[in-house]
């Protein structure tokens, strides 16, 4: 057993996570880090899988009827666990998922965070009070729980994704049901067995809080049953157009959180130094591997010799190795397809006339692993390739003149996710997030493209999917809403003045 797996099962141990050796175990956990073997889980059927969201709904009933600020003790001891366990689990997403120490510190802040937004939402879930035309009534809506909630999560953020759901789900008086990526089970067992030990601590129904062991299969599972009121699904596009058309066929509810392919327009006033560190992070940081991750710069052709030469200064400092090490900046990238996607985007980058400034290829880290240079390409047109996105450190340069023309390049690709500009203009700052600017989800300004905090809400238009998660108002997704019309007069008033006998 190599040092990272008999960490990993120390770690496992102290989160109250039983032997992830199961025997007959046919899901391997593995570390991208040097790929060692972390547990062998035996995957749900899809019978066993229908039981478990009975369980959640059979609980959804008793847990309904709590009252939300009761509701959000559960998610007030979530937040205390996970505070405790931060270590722990920061390091295990580090160890399954690849993500630096403090990347991966930072996910599971994200998860207290979110924790503390909903404990607040917990008491302030309101609906309106509404001017009625008929006298002696009011009317007004309510906002109730919706019923089962399904996760299904990508392997890059493989706790917070959960959690931006799970914890608004719950203080809205939801279930949830997760299947996780297969890549990232383990991390998935961890979230469940903290949430157990909360649910434990604040007397939640048993089944409230589940996860679903397994690869698709077990995800169509969900998206399938009816009792699932709500499929959430993070991952890539293709994975959004195989579950909505599903869920739709069965009226039921979908939020989806797809493939990005962000930018950053880079205008002439920009403040570089600033810009080429927003550059940097958004482009290179979780290796490429952020939904939110930069993949394109469109910079004014007076600037982009400079910024291309301080760019490419920047990236042959970058330091690629294990992400357990305090110096390492770039970790390695999640498997060998992911690996492969990466030497293809470039040569056929490169074979659409685009010039390699820097990186592309593999980095030997002792141990193993599918390391890579991130690279930077400069491109002469916006081709399929970079209107694709691949899920690794590939930035694409693109040139332009007048800035109709960046916004253009800009909002021309399938994807909606985050945008950002880097400019010291009002008018260029203004006119890129107002309505004929950035048609992104987020669009930010003189900051990289990802990075978001959980109070704003979270998502992308287009092929994005639509979906908003985290903050703002995002917690309707999670409840149904009913109008009530409430008569205190003696008489009985139709609306728009109807006569009815
Ligand atoms: P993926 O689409 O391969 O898998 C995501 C999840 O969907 C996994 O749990 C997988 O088992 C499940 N799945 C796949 N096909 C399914 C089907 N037909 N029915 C039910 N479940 C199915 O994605 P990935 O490689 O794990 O993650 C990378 C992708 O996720 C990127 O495209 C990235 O942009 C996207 N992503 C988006 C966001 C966002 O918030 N918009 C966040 C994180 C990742």
């Amino acid at each position: 057993m190599t040092d990272i797996a008999v960490r990993t099962l120390q770690i496992l141990d102290r989160l109250g996570v039983g032997d992830p050796f199961e025997p007959g175990g046919e899901l391997v956990s593995r570390s991208p880090i040097d790929g060692s073997e972390l547990g062998r889980l035996r995957p749900h059927s899809p019978a066993e899988a229908a039981e478990v969201i009975g369980r959640a709904h059979a609980a959804f009933e008793q847990w309904r009827v709590v009252p939300a600020p009761v509701r959000g003790q559960f998610v007030r001891e979530l937040g205390g666990l996970l505070r405790e366990h931060k270590d722990d689990l920061g390091a295990l997403v580090s160890i399954e998922a690849g993500k630096i120490v403090s990347e991966g510190l930072g996910e599971v802040q994200e998860m207290i965070d979110i924790c503390d937004l909903a404990l607040g939402l917990s008491r302030q879930l309101h609906g309106l009070t509404i001017a009625t035309e008929r006298p002696g009534h009011r009317m007004m809506e309510q906002w109730h729980p919706l019923g089962v909630v399904g996760v299904i999560s990508a392997f890059n953020f493989p706790v917070a994704v959960w959690s931006w759901n799970a914890a608004l789900a719950f203080v809205c008086g939801d279930a949830v049901v997760w299947k996780p990526s297969e890549k990232t089970v383990l991390t998935a067992l961890a979230c469940q067995a903290l949430a157990t030990e909360a649910a434990r601590r604040a007397g939640v129904p048993e089944g409230l809080s589940a996860v679903l062991v397994g690869d698709r299969a077990v995800g169509e599972v969900l998206v399938d049953d009816p009792r699932v009121q709500l499929v959430s699904a993070t991952g890539s596009t293709r994975m959004g157009k195989e579950v909505a058309p599903r869920v739709a066929a069965r009226l039921g509810r979908s939020l989806l959180e797809l493939g990005g392919n962000n930018a950053a327009i880079i205008a002439p006033s920009a403040d570089l130094d600033l810009a080429v560190r927003g550059i940097v992070f958004s482009a290179v940081g979780t290796a490429g591997q952020r939904c939110t991750s930069l993949r394109r710069i469109i910079v004014h052709e007076s600037i982009k010799d400079d910024l291309v030469a301080r760019l490419t200064a920047a990236y042959e400092t970058l330091s690629i190795g294990s992400p357990l090490e305090a110096s390492t900046l770039v970790g390695p990238l999640i498997d060998q397809p992911a690996f492969e996607a990466f030497g293809a985007a470039v040569a056929q980058a490169e074979a659409d006339g685009g010039k390699l400034v820097t990186g592309g290829e593999q980095v030997d880290v002792e141990g193993g692993g599918f390391y890579v240079r991130p690279a930077i390409v400069d491109m002469p047109a916006q081709t399929d390739v970079v209107k694709a996105e691949t899920f690794a450190p590939v930035l694409y340069v693109l040139t332009y003149r007048d800035f109709t023309d960046a916004l253009t390049l800009h909002n021309d690709v399938a994807q909606g996710l985050s945008s950002a500009i880097f400019t010291l203009d009002v008018r260029e700052a203004e006119l890129f997030m107002s309505v004929v600017g950035s048609d992104c989800g987020i669009a930010n300004v003189n900051i990289g493209t990802s990075g978001a905090e959980i109070g704003g809400a979270f998502g992308g238009e287009k092929e994005t999917g639509g979906g908003r998660e985290s903050g703002s108002d995002a917690w309707r997704s999670y409840m149904r809403r009913s109008t009530n019309t409430i008569n205190y007069s003696t008489e009985l008033p139709l609306a728009q003045g109807v006569e009815f006998g």
